[in-house]
């Protein structure tokens, strides 16, 4: 079993790192082509106005499309959550391809600018439930976005206290007022978190993606194992 991370831009090299500690085949992905046969996919943060460029410039998108809808577990770190969102708002000029799937809106520097990054802890039970240790964990955020708004098949796997300093975004002319933001999700087989699990040497968040690959590849074998009618 293999997963792939999208190796354009950004931290890619952390995830890989990651994976590879846990024992997992991990592979960089820079042509389509690298897509096939992969049981999973990061997209790791970085700049998303930047990768979607390079996505483009690569003809990628298609076959990452392709990947997307065949339901294979997809996680988004920072800018690739914005990567993976159907909705974002707070983009640059002329906007930006996104590839979609997860049914949620993400502002894309909800928390400000660069001198805006932080650490904090999060509260994530769900995690903890998972994979054990502590009902929490440590988040790196790096002009960072957050999930405004959400389906109702999407899970909020955690929030995050907005912090005072950080500006509260303009939401197509609202104000987001919430003292607290989603900034990590579930949808069926896409994952998104705001902030940057690589980037620790908790690998629990990567344990937790491994773990949904690992299922989706046991229900693809059995359900290759059912006799088909012609
Ligand atoms: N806000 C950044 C963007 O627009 C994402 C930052 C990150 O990935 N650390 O892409």
């Amino acid at each position: 079993m293999a997963i792939g991370v999208l190796a354009l831009q950004g931290s890619f090299h952390e995830h890989v790192l990651a994976l590879r500690r846990l024992g997992v085949h991990a592979i960089e992905v820079r042509k389509a082509d690298q897509l096939e046969g992969l049981a999973g996919l990061i997209i790791p943060g970085g700049e998303s106005t930047t990768m979607a460029k390079l996505a483009n410039q690569y003809n990628l998108f298609p076959a990452l499309k392709d990947f997307s809808t065949s339901g294979k577990p997809m996680w988004g770190t920072c800018a690739g959550l914005i990567f993976l969102a159907d909705r974002a708002t707070g983009l640059k000029d002329g906007g930006q391809e996104l590839l979609g799937g997860l049914d949620c809106t993400v502002h894309r520097n909800f928390f400000g600018s660069q001198v805006n990054s932080f650490e904090t802890e999060l509260a994530v039970p769900a995690l903890a439930a998972s994979e054990g240790g502590p009902p929490r964990c440590r988040a790196v955020f790096i002009r960072a976005p957050a999930i405004v708004e959400f389906g109702s098949s999407v899970e909020q796997i955690a929030d995050c206290e907005v912090p005072s300093f950080s500006a509260p975004p303009s939401l197509e002319g609202e104000m987001f007022t919430r003292r607290r933001v989603a900034v990590a999700v579930r949808q069926g087989n896409f994952l998104g978190t705001a902030f940057h699990p690589e980037l620790t040497s908790d690998t629990r968040w990567h344990s937790y993606f491994v773990k949904m690959v690992q299922a989706f590849e046991e229900v693809a074998a059995s359900s290759a194992l059912v006799p088909q009618k012609f």
